[in-house]
């Protein structure tokens, strides 16, 4: 079968769904694949290096027509209405889809009698991790999220005694310790920085400590999560959250937010007030901006100043600042997709309903070319 791997359409998307080393373990698994002229440049990898990346040509460098036209298109972001018309019926499209937030989407690609498989709708179960493209992009932003507030902070994050004086090394808190905030808290503390860290999963705790940072108690009844994802907090809790959160970004240089609940608003947890009371030249990175943001006045994409000096960054693509790596664990999430959709390893895609990742990923499917929603998954 022919997998194509197009150009991304959306305004600013850097990344690529595959680099030429995962084309070339697609190709292992038996599949042509062809990739539209340009498609990685901005990834920095070139139409030469894909044209390269085979010894038998099954990977090569095509034009649109021949991507769209391929039994299998793989991409990024989730295809626009133009994009659904392009594909054959019977096709498969592989890429984020949002599928509980896009039921437009999901009804196009129904009509179009394409079988849809969304990267970003992998279970959270242990066996699913290789193919996890929001961990993989989670970690790459948590770690840019640091490099960006160090650029803007504009000061050393390491301590330093000096002949010439002492500095004290910055502040960090970061606030929500899953895969993004975890990996702010690696890079701040990597760089000298004092790191604090809050979430309301008490079980993250050790592994905030463990990457050198210190888990912020705040006296409430937490609940152990079941399924790795947070709920919404009790007004009980949230009382009891809100002066540790005042308290702890008043005292801090930088602060790092990346709190989310799944299928919710962004909750909102640095005040105005606290804002206002924070140090002129401190900078808080609101990774939970395309969200609606953690913090009151954070805009998405946008950086804002406030009157008392405060920087708030609401960038929402901070993985793909850096394109190339981050093309390269997208590409290899899509590696161990296609892995499981190809058993014997011949370039035939096989999707098996009955195995629970592949299920639950599946959010159309064709059958002779009629489409099928089978969004969402059950329970
Ligand atoms: P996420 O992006 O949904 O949320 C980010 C963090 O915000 C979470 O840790 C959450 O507890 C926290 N949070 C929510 N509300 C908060 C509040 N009011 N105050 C402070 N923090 C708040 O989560 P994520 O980063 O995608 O992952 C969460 C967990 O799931 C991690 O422990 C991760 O290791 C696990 N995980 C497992 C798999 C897998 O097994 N396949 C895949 C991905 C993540």
């Amino acid at each position: 079968m022919l997998i194509g791997i197009p150009q991304e359409s959306r305004p600013g998307e850097s990344l690529v769904a595959a680099t030429a080393k995962t084309a070339a373990q697609l190709r292992a698994l038996g599949y042509d694949v062809v990739v539209e002229t340009g498609a990685g440049a901005a990834a920095d990898v070139s139409d030469a290096a894909y044209a390269g990346a085979s010894d038998d040509g099954g990977v090569r460098v095509g034009s649109a027509e021949e991507v769209w036209g391929a039994d299998v298109v793989v991409k990024v972001a989730a295809p626009t209405s133009e994009e659904v018309a392009r594909l054959r019926r019977g096709a498969t499209v592989v890429s984020m889809m949002a599928p509980a937030r896009s039921p437009e989407l999901l009804a196009q690609l129904e009509a179009a009698g394409v079988t849809a498989l969304a990267m970003d709708a992998v279970p959270r179960i242990s066996r699913a991790q290789a193919l996890d493209v929001l961990s993989s992009m989670a970690n790459v932003a948590g770690y840019r999220a640091v490099v960006e507030a160090a650029h803007e902070f504009g000061r050393m994050f390491t301590g330093q005694v000096t002949a010439a004086g002492k500095i004290a090394p910055a502040r960090v808190f970061v606030v929500g310790a899953g895969v993004a905030g975890l990996a702010a808290i690696g890079a701040a503390s990597s760089m000298g920085a004092v790191v604090r860290a809050f979430d309301v999963r008490p079980e993250v705790a050790e592994q905030v400590e463990s990457m050198g940072a210190q888990f912020v108690r705040v006296a409430f009844t937490q609940e152990v999560s079941t399924d790795g994802y947070a709920k919404e907090m009790t007004a009980e809790q949230e009382a009891a959250t809100a002066a540790t959160y005042d308290e702890e970004a008043r005292a801090a240089d930088i602060v790092i937010t990346t709190a989310l609940i799944p299928g919710r608003p962004a909750p909102k947890l640095i005040t105005a007030e606290t804002i206002a009371a924070m140090r002129p030249g401190s900078v808080i990175v609101d990774m939970a901006a395309a969200n609606g943001g953690n913090a009151a006045l954070t805009v998405a994409d946008e950086r804002v100043v406030t009157d008392n000096g405060v920087t708030i960054l609401g960038w929402t693509d901070l993985a793909g600042r850096l394109a190339a790596q981050t093309s390269q664990l997208y590409g290899t999430n899509v590696v161990n997709l296609f892995k499981l959709l190809t058993p014997a390893s011949d370039g035939v895609l096989a999707l098996d309903l009955d195995d629970v990742v592949q299920r639950q990923m599946t959010v159309v499917r064709a059958v002779d070319g009629v489409g099928e929603t089978l969004w969402p998954p059950p329970p």
